[in-house]
């Protein structure tokens, strides 16, 4: 039997047993390794890229790769692209993938086609020719969530490459993969390591010459992670569930409570997840204000982590202005409600 998320988050990526062998991989500090093995240098593998590639792998189930961050493995898929490639994608994401997609827009790089993901039949309509559907679902920060299903039967009908950025819904929420989604990716920075204290992408496709292709733009374009960062990013994945499901039951929550606060006119949650984007009934400033009244919330940007987080999303001139003024992405922390609940309230006070 196929073991359970939970318990593969712990048992992925160890070394074999053997007596007096250690638990945990160890971190293999080296730029070069002695001839006539698989790897030869450092920027081709590492054994600790291996143990954390493992265990994302058994998760998301396919082959790994990890990256220096999360817009490195991004970047890592559209540069094995050909010029002026279409891309199908959605106008309204995250917002490095965002500026990176429109800049490659503007140069001709790429061929864009943004779409509504919510509008499944436009999304379909413009896969017409197209060599890629990046897909990200929910979307940062606007919470929208893509008919994955549908969406990536339509590519493959039409034998169309699809990506799916899968930060916000983690593998214990969808598995893309085995969807038929081509490839899936993470911030490995957000929810997988989950203590705000490593930047960190990862790409898994079952395709083996997509493998092939991703690890040669990995090696080439030299966006490899450090071996300490995977270390710690594969001791954070360790307690990736509990961090998970604790942080989801917080949120879900906290959705109940801010839907009836008077200060708060809107909260979006797809129902599942530790984001929540609420609006301000008031100004940008009022909002902003909010944010910086917090005493337990940190204010600041990421999410993904043990702490709570928060920002007014527009305060980065790059964030899409279709995302309101007012709108405050929370990330949902692991601490305990009354206090989050009581912090939140104090801040809304502050206007
Ligand atoms: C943070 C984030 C990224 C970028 O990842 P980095 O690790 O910051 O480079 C991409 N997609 C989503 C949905 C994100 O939240």
């Amino acid at each position: 039997m196929n073991q359970h998320p939970e318990t593969m988050a712990i048992t992925a990526g160890r070394p074999s047993l053997t007596p007096d062998g250690a638990l945990n991989p160890p971190v293999v500090l080296t730029s070069t390794f002695h001839a006539g093995g698989e790897i030869g240098y450092g920027r081709y593998g590492n054994q600790t890229w291996s143990a954390l590639e493992d265990a994302i792998g058994a998760l998301e189930g396919g082959p790994t790769l990890v990256f220096s961050s999360g817009m490195a493995a991004i970047s890592a898929v559209f540069s094995i692209l050909p010029v002026g490639a279409p891309v199908v994608a959605s106008n309204q994401g995250y917002s490095g993938v965002m500026v990176l997609l429109n800049s490659f827009h503007e140069s001709g790089r790429l061929e864009v086609r943004f779409v509504d993901v919510l509008d499944t039949q436009s999304v379909i309509d413009a896969m017409d020719g197209a060599a890629l559907v990046w897909l990200e679902s929910p979307t940062n920060p606007g919470l929208d969530v893509a008919d994955l299903t549908t969406l990536i039967g339509a590519a493959k009908k039409l034998g169309i490459g699809v990506g799916v950025d899968n930060t916000f819904a983690t593998p214990l929420v969808q598995t893309p993969l085995s969807m038929g989604a081509d490839i899936v990716m993470h911030s490995v920075t957000k929810f997988l390591s989950g203590h705000s204290d490593v930047l960190m992408g990862s790409l898994s496709t079952n395709d083996p010459a997509l493998l092939k292709r991703l690890h040669d733009a990995r090696s080439f374009n030299g966006s490899i992670p450090g071996p300490f960062e995977s270390w710690l990013a594969l001791r954070g994945l360790r307690t990736f569930p509990l961090r998970f499901y604790k942080s989801q039951e917080n949120a879900q929550g906290l959705v109940a409570k801010l839907g009836s606060h008077p200060k708060i006119t809107r909260v979006r949650y797809p129902g599942f997840g530790a984001i929540i984007s609420f609006e301000v009934d008031g100004t940008a400033e009022q909002t902003q204000k909010v944010c910086e009244s917090s005493k337990l919330i940190a204010h600041a940007t990421s999410l993904g982590g043990v702490e709570s987080l928060w920002e007014r999303r527009r305060r980065w001139p790059m964030e899409s202005a279709s995302v309101p003024e007012q709108l405050i992405r929370l990330s949902v922390g692991c601490e305990h409600i009354d206090d989050l609940w009581n912090d939140i309230n104090l801040a809304l006070a502050s206007i």
